[in-house]
């Protein structure tokens, strides 16, 4: 068996009436999972076609996620996982490129494909799911719970994700089953066992979510799932479940921790793990005082998965070595490399590079995209991030994306260290910092600012000259513009492209 199929295979055997997956009130124990895993399994089977064929989710988190991925990879099919929030046009272009031959839908987005439904060439059958008996349900009564008679095998492709897509054409990044395998050594790094119950909020189509939900699962811990990560919900499923630990995003832990969260019984939650996108070191230090727990952090993509993580001994309030502000060690078996990004050569310590990284969890490839693979992986098997930082004592300190990175006259600035300052302003909400074209330097300083609610009147000028008090001239905004909201993705990223955008010389 692959490893992703060994999870419910050998828990159904060792601890067949735990629980296993929970979703809107509804508990299903390891015997059940691999039941209806099985019967996914036939049913993909029946369809005549060999290991390697895909199938493709569309929906939010849901028990059934991982049902298709349990069932598939007992039969060699890849599990191609999509971000519901796509545009039909988007769907279509990720439909096309990966060619699912079964496409399961949740009935909520089924009218999202309905515009494109004439042009999905590829795809055989659409398996409706809902609460209803009807589509899925049913569906599965049709197949018997065998394992289908195929040989899969680890090295095999078993999952496929789409990046986020904040840069360019979306690519999918392929996984084998050993590459998934190896990370659920995080386990350990985020303390979860059998005996964990483990709130599963993020997007299962983003590595972080996909990646925590798997770890619990494969190490037998109870997953219970929640549609998306809206805080109240997230707060009560926690005091209903005695949910010991979660993965969130900076963003949602900022939304966590504005919630009245002493109206909950919180006393089960040991551990919370962040990861995703930078966080404040004060966001940090607010979130040890209100949550009496262990704060972990990740830092990974797509591609690689896990590189390093923070671990709970490094979140002090007390911060003296600054730790908070670093993404911490790396993970086991995981190699890292600071490169000079023109020259390709190693850089001394303290100084920032483009951060390599060497890990058994990174992707294969991206699926059918040889140019792509070979623009994001060095000959000796690492994976260049496009993320600046630098290595101290061990730990790397992240600065920006490369492309974020603003060069104006000549001096770089980066963005992260100027929201950093003004993020600390008492009137600042939320903040990002762009380049915007400037014929003077090339690129100038610009930053867009949320208000906080009782600051309606905090001006353009007070926040450039606050920033003048705390940084050299070059990094000051030279205009700020004030919006109610910064557009981010699933994850949490602020969609930097499409705010500079915005700021393009009009070219019509
Ligand atoms: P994605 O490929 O969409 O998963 O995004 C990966 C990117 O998210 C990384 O290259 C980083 O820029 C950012 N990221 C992920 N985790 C962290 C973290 N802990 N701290 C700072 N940035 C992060
Ligand atoms: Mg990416």
């Amino acid at each position: 068996l692959s490893s992703l199929a060994t999870i419910p295979w050998s828990w159904a055997a060792r601890t067949p009436d735990a629980p296993c997956l929970t979703y809107d009130g509804t508990t299903r124990s390891w015997r059940e999972v691999y039941d209806r895993s099985r019967r996914v399994a036939q049913g993909l089977a029946a369809s005549g076609r060999g290991p390697g064929e895909r199938v493709l989710y569309l929906g939010r988190n849901r028990p059934e996620f991982f049902e298709i991925l349990f069932g598939a990879s007992l039969t060699g099919w890849v599990t191609v996982a999509v971000n519901w929030r796509l545009a039909p046009p988007e769907l279509l272009f990720v439909i096309g490129n990966a060619r699912p031959k079964v496409l399961f839908v949740t009935r909520e987005f089924l009218e999202k494909l309905s515009p494109v439904r004439d042009k999905l060439t590829t795809v055989e059958s659409v398996v409706v799911i809902g609460d209803d008996a009807d589509g899925y349900e049913k569906w599965l009564t049709c197949w018997p719970a065998r394992v289908p008679p195929v040989v899969t095998r680890d090295t095999d492709p078993a999952f496929m994700m789409y990046t986020s897509g904040t840069t360019g054409v979306p690519k999918a990044a392929l996984f084998t089953g050993r590459a998934l395998q190896a990370t659920f050594g995080a386990a350990d790094v985020l303390g979860v066992t059998r005996n964990s119950v483990v709130l599963a909020a993020l997007p299962l189509f983003h590595a972080a979510g996909l990646n925590s939900a798997l770890v619990a699962l494969a190490a037998g811990a109870h997953c219970v799932l929640a549609a998306d990560a809206k805080p109240r919900s997230m707060l009560e499923l926690a005091q209903r479940h005695r949910v010991t630990t979660t993965m969130v995003v900076p963003a949602v832990l900022k939304a966590l921790v504005a919630e009245d969260v002493d109206r909950y019984d919180l006393s089960s939650v040991d551990t919370i793990g962040y990861a995703g996108s930078p966080i404040d070191p004060e966001l940090l230090r607010s979130c040890l005082r209100r949550f009496g727990c262990r704060f972990l952090q990740l830092y990974g993509m797509t591609e690689t998965i896990g590189i390093t993580a923070l671990a709970p001994e490094d979140h002090v309030v007390e911060d003296e070595g600054g730790k908070l502000s670093s993404a911490g060690r790396p993970l086991p078996g995981v190699t890292l490399r600071v490169v000079d990004p023109v020259s390709g050569e190693e850089v001394a310590e303290g100084v920032v590079g483009e951060v390599w990284a060497r890990t058994p969890t990174a992707m294969s490839e991206y699926w059918e995209a040889p140019q792509e693979t070979a623009g994001v992986r060095t000959e000796d098997g690492f994976v260049r991030t496009g993320d600046a930082g630098f290595l101290r004592d061990g730990y790397l300190y992240l600065r920006d994306r490369l492309k974020d990175v603003i060069i104006s006259g000549g001096e770089n600035v980066y963005p992260g260290e100027v929201e950093h300052i003004l993020f600390a302003h008492p009137g600042v909400a939320d903040v990002a910092v762009i380049g915007t074209p400037s014929d003077e330097w090339g690129e100038t300083v610009r930053a867009i600012v949320v208000r906080t609610e009782s600051s309606a009147s905090l001006t353009e000028g007070e926040v450039i000259s606050y920033a003048k008090e705390f940084l050299a001239g070059y990094k000051c905004p030279t205009a700020v513009d004030f919006v109610s909201e910064l557009p981010r993705n699933a994850s949490g990223k602020v969609l930097k492209t499409s705010l500079r955008r915005r700021y393009l010389p009009d070219t019509t």
